[in-house]
């Protein structure tokens, strides 16, 4: 059962405001905790932008980026986040890990938790393997995406973007179109965004819609015509071809031509809607040049920029404890 949404900011102070050791997921987190993750990001926005007072409250934390499967965006974010809170950042990646030459998950867990990191960031082409490794180890660990199960803080930043260019999120009817089968975006935002009381449809040929997907309080559309009738956000996809084997869509231009995002199809949205996309883009597959860097529709860019305050507010949360910060110990 979905947790009831919720549309306030009022949670409980201190360590009950967030309870989690680790964010391994959307999934398991009330509708309170996630507001409480995007108001604290909040708070890092301006200071991100002007850089006056730094605040290095994570110095003397070592923060290890432990990535088994590629990421540009993810990684760098992740590493700027903790770099702007003062933190020892080591990125680990997978070409250079042992995990190409056959150790266990388990043992990567065993070796991590060796080198005493007090924060780390985990992304993984298996799906539950960050909540494996985060069972195993001794400091609060984030999911940077794993497999197709959750991708935490991408949900957050988009979230946070949708919430700061349209005002709220309560009510807002949000499409997320694309590869929804083989997405952890796709599932990470459906529970964020139902939490916090948003309509959401999701839009995808049959072949890329998961079963039962109604289960998630979304209303399924494989027209995406009908799908974005009245959208205030559309968010597109990338089809994830490493993480499928055989055809699921004839072609990337059929798919284009019934569900790539053009300025002819985003006219069915509302006049002012948003346009999102997680990265990387497939221009003239899953959306448009002209769609893409329109000035005013395209958020795309400053999900990025959201996505440097949400990974500063992880991380400073989940490090209160360790930290001794009153209230959080
Ligand atoms: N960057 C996102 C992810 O890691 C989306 C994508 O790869 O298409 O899942």
């Amino acid at each position: 059962m979905p947790p009831a949404p919720a549309t306030t900011s009022a949670y409980p102070p201190g360590r009950l405001a967030f309870p989690h050791r680790h964010l391994t997921g959307i999934m398991g987190l009330q509708p309170h905790e996630i507001l409480f993750l995007l108001d604290t990001a909040e708070e890092w926005i301006e200071p991100n932008r002007t850089r006056a007072a730094p605040d290095k409250r994570l110095a003397g934390l070592t923060q290890i980026n432990a990535f088994f499967e590629n990421s540009t965006r993810t990684l760098l974010s992740f590493e700027i986040a903790g770099k702007r809170l003062g933190a020892d950042v080591v990125n680990m990646h997978a070409a250079q890990s042992s995990v190409k030459k056959g150790e266990t998950l388990i043992d990567t867990a065993v070796t991590l938790n060796a080198m005493r990191a007090d924060v780390i960031v985990i992304r993984h082409m298996s799906s539950g393997a960050v909540r494996l490794i985060a069972d195993k180890v001794d400091c609060p660990v984030l999911n940077a995406g794993d497999g197709r199960h959750e991708h935490p803080t991408q949900a957050l930043l988009d979230a946070l973007t949708i919430r700061r260019r349209r005002g709220r999120v309560e009510g807002q009817r949000v499409v997320i179109c694309g590869d929804i089968l083989h997405s952890r975006v796709a599932r990470s935002n459906m529970l964020a965004l139902t939490a916090l009381a948003a309509e959401v449809r999701v839009c995808a040929p049959s072949t890329l819609m998961p079963p039962e997907i109604e289960a998630f309080g979304v209303a399924a559309f494989t027209d995406f015509d009908a799908a974005l009738e009245g959208a205030d956000v559309v968010m597109m996809l990338r089809v994830q071809n490493e993480r499928m084997s055989g055809g699921f869509i004839p072609s990337t231009r059929e798919f284009h031509a019934r569900y790539g995002l053009t300025l002819d199809r985003l006219a069915r949205a509302k006049p002012d809607a948003l346009v999102l996309h997680p990265g990387p883009m497939n221009r003239g597959v899953e959306i448009d040049s002209d769609v893409a860097d329109h000035l005013t529709r395209s958020a795309i860019t400053e999900q990025v920029e959201m996505g440097v305050a949400v990974r500063m507010a992880c991380l400073d949360v989940l490090t209160r404890g360790a930290r001794g910060v009153e209230g959080w110990a």
